[in-house]
């Protein structure tokens, strides 16, 4: 039984199997520590901190997953999607850079095994994540991450066309890179998986308990909901890009960018077995991203970004059906089940944020579409700080917040990027 609002309609919500059953915060509680935000952030630093002996409440505005969490598209990916390790080397200096370059390489693997370790119930495939070059001048580019990868111990593989085609099911690229930690996850139903985790780990999660105030209590914080308020001596701020003003300013520093996410039919199995050979997950070169994964039932689960939103569904249906056939031919009459949406948050540099925003309040911000194995990991390095270490130690640096300016007048231009990259798509 929970008090949770439903989430909207979506593949992951009609499929994922419950989470713990949970009531909204009612009277005063202590905490060691109070995170807000229930997505993977929130849930992994619950859980880290819990198994180190912390005690941990968990207030959620809506339900568990709410948020990019349980709308996501499952890939798991151990890249960011616009720099590689040596731009981090050279952006954050040879030991941040370093740190950081580990970090991503190890995420992957970190949340499958987290997965396996808990029994998680989440479509959870490790069979390996392509990112295939959409122009030949991309191809270029691919043998540039994978060496990169590779060389700091990532398993990693460059594609040639032949490869490329072998492993997705078509000719529509022209090489690739595949990176075998990768794989993809039923998203709602790994939030949900965290979320039992961590119950199971001591921690008290609240749904439907909106943090509205956050404010010094004596030695402490407080964060206060509509039925009661948590006392803590720290606070992890885990809403991401569903931030609201909870603290001044935070929304403001990245973009949350809308990306549709659809499903087809489940498709017969000779077609299936066709496409994405191996089960893989795959998002490609283009700004505009392609992006292709299975669910358990042999959904193709896709989707894509649109400069208007009005009439989206139909045009939606359109565009995005046409793509498939494009790309897979062999699947015939595109029929979508499902389809749903979410905010993706962006940062002005393009990197995720890391914040101390007073003593003992940290947030980070900006997974940059990247986020199901970096929160996950990020999540234990949050725990691991918040429980004696150094916020200068954590492999991303610590960064002052940066609102943006003009931020309305931002988001509306965001928008507008769209076309740039599609533009640049077609030039290569
Ligand atoms: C459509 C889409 C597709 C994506 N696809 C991928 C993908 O395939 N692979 C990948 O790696 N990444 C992907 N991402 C990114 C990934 O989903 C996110 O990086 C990740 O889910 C972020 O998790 P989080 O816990 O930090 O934030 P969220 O999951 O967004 O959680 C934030 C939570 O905070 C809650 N909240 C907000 N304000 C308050 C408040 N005042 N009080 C209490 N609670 C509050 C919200 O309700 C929400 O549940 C995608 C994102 C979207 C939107």
């Amino acid at each position: 039984m929970t008090d949770a609002p439903a989430l909207p309609p979506s593949l992951w919500a009609a499929t994922a199997p419950p989470g713990p059953a949970t009531r909204p915060l009612a009277g005063d509680v202590t905490a060691d520590v109070a995170v807000v935000g229930a997505g993977y952030t929130g849930l992994s630093t619950a859980l880290h901190l819990a198994q180190r002996g912390a005690s941990v409440v968990v207030v959620e505005a809506a339900a568990v997953g709410w948020g990019a969490s349980g709308r996501n598209n499952g890939q798991v990916i151990p890249t960011h999607p616009r720099f590689d390790p040596d731009h981090f080397v050279a952006m954050l200096g040879p030991e941040k850079g370093e740190a950081y370059a580990a970090l991503v390489r190890d995420s992957a693997g970190y949340t499958f095994d987290l997965i396996r370790r808990h029994g998680m119930d989440c479509e959870a495939e490790q069979n390996g994540w392509i990112q295939p070059a959409h122009r030949p001048g991309r191809v270029a580019l691919s043998r540039r991450r994978a060496e990169q990868w590779g060389r700091r111990g990532a398993p990693v593989e460059v594609l040639d066309r032949q490869q490329t085609a072998a492993v997705t099911g078509s000719d529509f690229w022209h090489g690739g890179w595949l990176n075998r930690d990768g794989g993809h996850v039923n998203p709602l139903a790994y939030a949900r998986g965290l979320a039992h985790a961590a119950v199971a780990a001591g921690v008290r999660l609240h749904e439907a308990s909106p943090a509205t105030g956050l404010a010094r209590d004596g030695q402490r914080w407080r964060v206060t909901t509509p039925g009661g308020a948590v006392l803590a001596g720290q606070v992890v701020l885990a809403t991401n890009a569903y931030s609201d003003d909870l603290w001044p300013g935070l929304r403001r520093t990245v973009i949350p960018v809308r990306s549709y996410q659809m499903a087809t039919r489940p498709l017969g199995e000779n077609v299936r077995r066709s496409i994405l050979v191996g089960n893989v997950a795959l998002s490609d070169t283009q700004g505009d991203l392609h992006f292709f994964r299975f669910d358990r039932a042999g959904r193709l689960v896709s989707g894509g970004a649109l400069v208007v939103h009005a009439g989206h569904d139909a045009r939606l249906r359109r565009r995005i059906g046409q793509r498939l056939q494009k790309v897979f031919p062999q699947i015939g009459e595109v029929a979508f089940d499902h389809l749903w949406h979410g905010s993706v948050g962006i940062t002005a540099d393009r990197m995720p944020h890391l914040h101390e925003l007073a003593p003992g309040v940290v947030a980070w911000i900006g997974c940059q579409g990247r986020g199901v194995a970096l929160a996950s990991i990020l999540g234990r390095e949050i725990a691991r700080w918040l429980d004696g270490g150094d916020g200068r130690d954590m492999p991303l640096p610590l960064s002052p917040l940066r609102p943006i300016a003009a931020h309305g007048f931002a988001r509306r231009i965001a928008r507008g990027m769209l076309l740039l990259y599609r533009w640049r798509d077609g030039r290569g």
